[in-house]
């Protein structure tokens, strides 16, 4: 069994935290952000100066699955004492245990997909791909396949959502990597397929930056107890 799942589970961990949901992610070749987990706000001075201002902070736990919510979440920290600032404020709303605090590269995009995950008791795992952002739950336009699918299955994917124009060259930027995108979803159905104790995945969002280029900036593997070893 995957590592990273493995130990999970002996932990009793519900989920992977965005850390290693990401780290699952790169094994599959899906593109992520840059990032460093630490441990103190030092380190988190060393990380940011290291990446490169803006950051992103994050707290992040296996146990933290909606990070917004619990004020766990500062975007767009300019320099260093905006991001002590920042360490203190998400160390003090979050008041428990954490696996560290996330440092990571600040993504600009005005596109955001969704990307998800869900085990179907009929067909199985199920891929979704649609619109992210705040216009995700009104426009309701998504796409799904039933895994092993092909990247030409996940073309047409692409082709169904309503909104497909936003992969195309939109308003100055570039068109999306197509063939990246169609890649990861053909992997994240394959990751559901290889490790049984995936219940879920989401990744949400998954920005299209101006050159066109896609970056998972959030993930979250959610974990269901398995029998195999
Ligand atoms: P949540 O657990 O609440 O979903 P996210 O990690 O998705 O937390 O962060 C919330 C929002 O902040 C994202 O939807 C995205 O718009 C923005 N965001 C998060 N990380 C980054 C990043 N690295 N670069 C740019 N924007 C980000
Ligand atoms: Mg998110």
């Amino acid at each position: 069994m995957n590592q990273l799942i493995q130990s999970a589970l002996q932990k009793g961990d519900p989920a992977l935290s965005e850390y290693k949901s990401k780290q699952m992610l790169k094994a599959y070749g899906i593109p992520v952000t840059r990032e460093t987990l630490v441990q103190s706000p030092g380190e988190a001075a060393a990380a940011a100066g290291a990446l490169g201002y803006p950051v992103v902070v994050k707290a992040c736990s296996p146990r933290l699955m909606h990070k917004s919510e619990a004020g766990a979440v500062a975007v767009g920290i300019q320099d260093e004492a905006a991001l002590l600032q920042a360490y203190d404020r998400i160390t003090a709303a979050v008041a428990q245990p954490l696996e560290g605090m996330l440092i990571q590269e600040m993504v600009r995009g005005a596109r955001e997909l969704v990307v998800g995950l869900t085990r179907d008791a009929q067909f199985g795992p199920c891929v979704m791909l649609g619109l992210g952002g705040v216009l995700t739950e009104v426009l309701n336009d998504t796409a799904f396949r039933v895994a092993p699918f092909d990247a030409d299955e996940a073309l047409d994917m692409m082709a169904e959502l309503r909104s497909k124009k936003m992969l195309d060259q939109f308003r100055g930027q570039a068109p999306a990597d197509r063939q990246t995108l169609a890649q990861a979803l053909v992997a994240v159905g394959r990751m559901a397929l290889e490790n049984e104790a995936i219940a879920e995945i989401d990744i949400n969002p998954l920005i299209i930056d101006p050159q066109g280029r896609l970056m998972a900036v959030d993930a979250l593997i959610v974990l269901q107890p398995t029998d195999r070893k």
